[in-house]
């Protein structure tokens, strides 16, 4: 694969007068020049607020904003455009269909199903609605290996089941899910499907009609987009059946002080003034990765993976967490003797960003009996150069704490 690193101005930029070693791409990814220059071009010849003005500027900024749409919706396979709603990111997504779908839907003791690899964003917002609603939020086991505990799905999925919302790449252990299989049973038991998609859009192909999904959430900055923009794909019945769950302009269709009455999907769940110019650079950051190709960057981020695995645990005391054999380029592991905040700092010395912490899945570190982890997690700008520097920085790390003077 051709270095794409070049791409990225900030790679190019020295940390701690080192060389940037960035592998922190679970938390957010950097953004392209074709991405900075989207936004930047928005505002300095597109600017306008969309769907009210009837000047030729918010006609042209409307066009743009849906254009985006239009390219979200080819990015996740969706059979319809309006069946994408933009928001800010998955937190939102996943708030949106609690707060729309739940509280609409949901009674006293109807369950909703959870895996114990969630990220916080797809635990909380459950856990308010149970609140609200009088449901009760469940949830599927782990093994070590960081993967669903065989059969314990199956058994937890039941009559009462009215929502299944799994994650479809863990953040915290890498592990993919069989999100096809878990919908097709959770279909068969009367339950919808909601995937976190946080971690998957950016790393392998996305078919949310293959996957049968009722809805699929992603966030635009880990997809080389700008911070503040995500969406929500939701199935057009579902949606046009929900009600909004924010009120304001452009959400409505008729408002008077006896009621109003509201506009059909997606303008019923994007009340306010947008983040236009963030959609229209996500529009940029898909494009992007389209035209390298998911199925590359997928081959790309598994090889270094492979490479980084098999380094990483050829030094002593070092522990995998997420050892599963469908796994995406995440690389959790503890150092023993080193807690993890102090071997991201060491790490960061030496210009290699890694994560350190619970990585926002506290239940995962809780299953294992850890405070947290090192995350390494690679882009397609990563190369080999990049493990190579991860894989010395800890050696360094580990003399070091062994009390050794290390140049
Ligand atoms: N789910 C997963 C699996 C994630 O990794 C993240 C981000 N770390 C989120 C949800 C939340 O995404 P955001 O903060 O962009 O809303």
């Amino acid at each position: 694969m051709k270095p794409f690193a070049a791409d990225f101005p900030i790679l190019s930029r020295p940390v701690h007068g080192r060389r940037l070693v960035y592998l922190d791409n679970a938390a957010t990814t950097h953004k392209p020049d074709a991405v900075i220059e989207a936004e930047r071009a928005f505002y300095r010849e597109s600017n306008a607020n969309i769907h009210r003005g009837v000047h030729w500027l918010s006609q042209h900024a409307t066009d743009l904003h849906e254009a985006a749409r239009e390219k979200v919706r080819g990015l996740l396979n969706a059979a319809r455009a309006d069946e994408i709603v933009f928001t800010r990111g998955t937190t939102e997504a996943i708030n949106l269909v609690a707060q729309s779908w739940g509280r609409a839907n949901l009674k006293p003791g109807d369950e909703i199903l959870v895996t114990g690899m969630e990220h916080h964003s797809n635990i909380v917002p459950w856990q308010l609605l149970c609140a609200q609603t009088g449901a009760v939020l469940r949830h599927v086991p782990i093994t070590d290996s960081g993967e669903l505990e065989p059969g314990a799905y199956e058994s937890l999925l039941g009559p009462r089941t009215r929502l299944v919302a799994v994650v479809h790449v863990s953040n915290a252990l890498g592990t993919v899910n069989p999100v096809e299989e878990m919908t097709r049973k959770a279909h068969e038991a009367g339950a919808l499907v909601l995937v976190d998609g946080a971690q998957a859009v950016a790393h392998q192909r996305v078919d949310v009609r293959a996957i049968g999904c009722d809805f699929y959430a992603f966030s635009g900055h880990k997809l080389y987009g700008p911070t503040g923009i995500g969406a929500l794909y939701g199935r057009r019945e579902l949606l046009a059946a929900m009600p909004p769950w924010q009120g304001g302009g452009d959400m409505i269709r008729t408002v008077a002080f006896e009621g109003s009455t509201w506009a059909e999907p997606p303008a019923r769940f994007e009340a306010g003034t947008p983040n236009i110019a963030g959609a229209v650079a996500l529009g940029a950051a898909i494009d992007y990765v389209q035209g390298v190709g998911l199925e590359r960057i997928a081959a790309h981020e598994h090889a270094l993976l492979a490479v980084a695995t098999e380094a990483v645990q050829r030094l002593p005391g070092v522990r995998l967490y997420g050892t599963a054999p469908d796994k995406a380029g995440i690389l959790s592991f503890t150092v023993q003797g080193i807690h993890p905040h102090d071997l991201g700092t060491i790490l960061d010395a030496e210009g290699v960003a890694i994560r350190a912490g619970h990585h926002c899945a506290m239940p995962v570190m809780t299953r294992f009996g850890i405070p947290g982890t090192a995350r390494a997690s690679f882009a397609l700008y990563n190369d080999e150069r990049d493990v190579d520097a991860l894989v010395a920085a800890i050696g360094k790390a580990q003399r070091l704490f062994n009390g050794e003077r290390v140049q």
